[in-house]
């Protein structure tokens, strides 16, 4: 494990380049994948780091022989690197198993820790359902919600965030980018009119981490949820940053792991592939936003070009680098998915945990797209080993495939 690298050394990230053989081919076909909003390819040295703690350090942690010695040095020095990427201070980070429990942490945590001080909890109406089903929950329980709106860009106002403070508001809950539109959101600002109220600030970064910068004191908060899959590291692991001096109930009690704010036996392969992927996409972090938004740009850009009826959604630039996400006029989304499957391209029609459930996106709905501009929509997040190659190949299938769907469109006829 190599602890010293430099956060100054952008090297070409076509250094950190992904096996071709590994990703390229999905039973023996050439297939692109867009999809990384909902995962992504596992790294290389991850895949190497989570194997030598399969093979050779498979020790637990808490025992005070070799192997458990040796299993709680990379627990350390993982930690230490999952707090540099954050600037936070290594107390800090509690490795959970991903990003959706490190939002129930967060949230139940925080929720009973200061129940004693009021019960009002404030978020906007664009969380993933990691936040949104807690919160849920929390209602029955006799907590007050109050979810705060965006505008057409899915962009949450801070100024409504301070109008919604009370005397009882105890946590005050925004993503810092959401995952259908890529929208970006003023965490620094509501960070700032924050900080001198006696309220616990928490963002799911999970869409940020390594795409955007993450540092825990710009953004003011005092608890951030990352996950591993979506930083081409392993699924299953994740981790909350808790400010020091932030009370939290664990969620899961046993053996005391993690300072008794988590326990359980640390899974150790998937803690040390999470610190892979992060040290890899800290290092590299400028170059992949460069990279990934020009090639975001040209996928826009021409692919408005040469189709009709057809809207971008989201904020044209505070987003994330690899989101594009338009809405198809007259044809529905889950439609071009599977046609594009056919082709050989992954893409999503909204967020994996809704595709299943017929309901438009709330994503979308929030920000005041009507029903069918909802449903038309398509989702195509890229990661930094997409190449323009593969760009060409899917703007010259979808122009195909939109305008197959548009001719069998019974709405397209009567819309024009
Ligand atoms: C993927 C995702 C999660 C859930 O993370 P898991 O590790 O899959 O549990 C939570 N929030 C956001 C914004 C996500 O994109």
């Amino acid at each position: 494990m190599n602890k010293n690298f430099n956060v100054r050394d952008n090297k070409d990230i076509d250094n950190q380049e992904m096996n071709n053989t590994d990703t390229d081919n999905i039973n023996n076909k050439k297939y692109i994948y867009f999809d990384h909003a909902a995962t992504t390819p596992v790294l290389p040295e991850v895949a190497q780091a989570v194997n030598e703690c399969f093979t050779k350090f498979y020790g637990n942690a808490s025992e005070p022989h070799l192997p458990g010695r040796q299993a709680k040095e990379i627990l350390e020095s993982s930690r230490q690197d999952v707090a540099q990427v954050l600037g936070a201070k290594e107390s800090e980070i509690t490795f959970t198993g991903g990003g959706t429990e490190s939002d129930n942490l967060a949230l139940f945590g925080i929720a009973e820790a200061y129940s004693g001080r009021g019960n009002h909890i404030i978020t906007s109406e664009i969380e993933h359902p990691a936040i949104l089903m807690p919160l849920k929950f929390l209602a029955r329980k006799g907590f007050k919600i109050t979810s705060l709106p965006v505008d057409k860009y899915g962009m949450v106002d801070p100024s409504d965030v301070k109008k919604a403070l009370k005397d009882t508001t105890i946590l005050v809950t925004i993503m810092h980018a959401n995952n259908i539109v890529g929208t970006i959101q003023p965490i620094e600002e509501i960070g700032r009119l924050l900080a001198d109220k006696n309220v616990i600030f928490h963002t799911d970064a999970v869409q940020t981490f390594c795409s955007a910068g993450t540092n825990v004191d710009s953004l003011g908060v005092d608890l951030l949820s990352i996950s591993g899959h979506k930083i081409y590291g392993p699924k299953g692991v994740g981790a909350l940053y808790i400010r020091k001096g932030t009370k939290i109930m664990p969620l899961i009690l046993g053996g005391g792991q993690e300072k008794g704010r988590r326990s359980g036996t640390e899974n150790i392969p998937g803690i040390a592939g999470l610190a892979s992927a992060a040290r890899a996409g800290f290092k590299t972090l400028d170059d992949r936003i460069a990279k990934i938004t020009a090639m975001r740009e040209y996928l826009k850009t021409e692919l408005l070009k040469n189709i009709d009826d057809v809207r971008f959604n989201g904020h044209p630039t505070h987003r994330l680098p690899g989101n594009c996400n338009f809405s198809f006029k007259f044809i529905e989304g889950e439609a071009i998915v599977l046609r594009l499957d056919m082709a050989g391209i992954a893409a999503s029609s909204g967020s994996a945990c809704s595709s299943s459930s017929m309901k438009p996106t709330h994503t979308l709905i929030a920000m005041g797209l009507s029903g069918e501009e909802a449903f038309g929509s398509l989702r195509i997040t890229l990661g930094f080993e997409n190449t323009y190659e593969e760009i060409d190949y899917f703007l010259e299938t979808i122009k195909r495939i939109i305008m197959d769907l548009r001719n069998i469109s019974p709405l397209y006829k009567k819309g024009r």
